[in-house]
């Protein structure tokens, strides 16, 4: 309710805030300095030279006027390296934004987007402040997802993510399919972290169905800093989520730097993958080792269940290692999630965790 004054104006900023969006807390992540931080699933080799390049020698103009409306010759890139056609690709400033925007376009304030829990924390998020109602459906004790329970909430928007954040876990492509036959709306199927494990499905975007594939440049490219995600689905699918993205999100620096990357260091990424895939067993095997159990992960993560997991954390920060600490994660209880990266690095981790335990 709004409180009016005399002159009929507003009192206080609390009382003209969108009701809905009061108890939402400000997405806080910690800023400080810490020497080793495995608590972002970023790119622990660095930025790709190709990209370093591109910026160094960017023009003036790239500066000081706006970016095209659309970035064509991103959207083009990004087609190529997916294998679909330019008006298939909404770009995005992170895979963030497609999905927000797409949440937008898609449903009416009030109706339900329904998600599996545990997953990106984000989603209830963009669910909340686009006036929607986020339903959690619990995984299942394998950690898969509830078709029957997803499908029986009649959601507008369903959501899947695969490999899962936080889990690590890939949905198998009969489960996948099953939802996107049944599924009375949109189905979103987030896969920031394909290149490192689980089944692509952009070819369940490209025949026409309601399905909205997202991806990014942040993790496997190493681009998290520049700001680029991009979606997937049919040309008319797409032209909605830019309506409701519009213009000028992506910079004219961001778009020069993950092209120059898509055209010159497809091989960089690659190797980057390899690693992660090699260390992030070795990981496994080695917690093990020290009579710490993790859950398998097709993604370039690894969560760890373990009591206590805040506390934990700030002991490994205090070590210099920062990791994310999940508390309560539904089905599994407290974890932490640790970003894998060079050997040198993980051994850090795990001097870290041997010192903090
Ligand atoms: N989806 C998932 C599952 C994620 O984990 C993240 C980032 N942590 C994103 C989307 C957003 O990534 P970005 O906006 O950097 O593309």
């Amino acid at each position: 309710m709004l409180i009016a004054n005399t002159n009929g104006q507003v009192d206080s900023i609390a009382a003209l805030s969108r009701e809905s969006y009061r108890d939402i807390a400000l997405y806080s992540v910690p800023r400080d300095y810490v020497a080793l931080d495995l608590s972002d699933n970023t790119n622990l080799w660095g930025a790709p030279p190709a990209a370093m390049r591109a910026i160094a020698a960017a023009r003036e103009e790239s500066i000081s006027r706006y970016p095209v409306a659309y970035e064509p010759a991103l959207a083009d890139a990004l087609a190529r390296y997916v294998g679909v056609s330019a008006e298939m690709i909404a770009c995005g400033c992170g895979s963030d934004d497609v999905l927000d925007s797409a949440i937008r376009a898609f449903a009416q304030p009030g109706e339900v987007l329904c998600l599996p829990d545990p997953s990106f924390s984000m989603i209830p998020v963009f669910a909340r402040t686009n006036g929607l109602v986020p339903v959690a459906i619990p995984l299942t004790d394998s950690h898969d997802v509830d078709v029957e329970a997803i499908v029986a909430t009649g959601a507008r928007i369903i959501y899947l993510c695969t490999p899962n954040n936080p889990t690590g876990g890939a949905l198998s492509r009969a489960t996948v399919e099953q939802i996107v036959e049944r599924a009375p709306g949109l189905v979103i199927i987030d896969q920031a972290y394909v290149e490192f494990g689980g089944d692509n499905f952009v070819d369940l975007a490209s025949n026409g169905r309601p399905v909205l594939v997202t991806r990014t440049m942040s993790k496997a490219f190493g681009l998290a800093g520049l700001r680029v995600g991009y979606g997937v689905g049919a040309p008319e699918l797409i032209t909605e989520v830019l309506k409701a993205r519009g213009p000028y999100k992506v910079s004219s620096l961001a778009e020069r730097a993950a092209v120059a990357t898509l055209k010159k260091e497809r091989a960089w990424v690659k190797d980057g993958v390899s690693e992660v895939v090699a260390n992030r067993s070795r990981l496994r095997v080695e917690l093990k080792m020290r009579g710490v159990d993790s859950l398998e992960s097709a993604a370039n993560f690894v969560l760890v269940p373990i009591s206590d997991c805040v506390a934990l954390a700030t002991r490994l920060e205090r070590v210099g290692v920062r990791v994310r600490a999940l508390p309560q994660l539904r089905g599994i209880g407290d974890a932490i999630r640790v970003a894998v990266g060079p050997w040198e690095i993980m051994q850090r981790f795990l001097d870290a965790l041997e010192e903090a335990s």
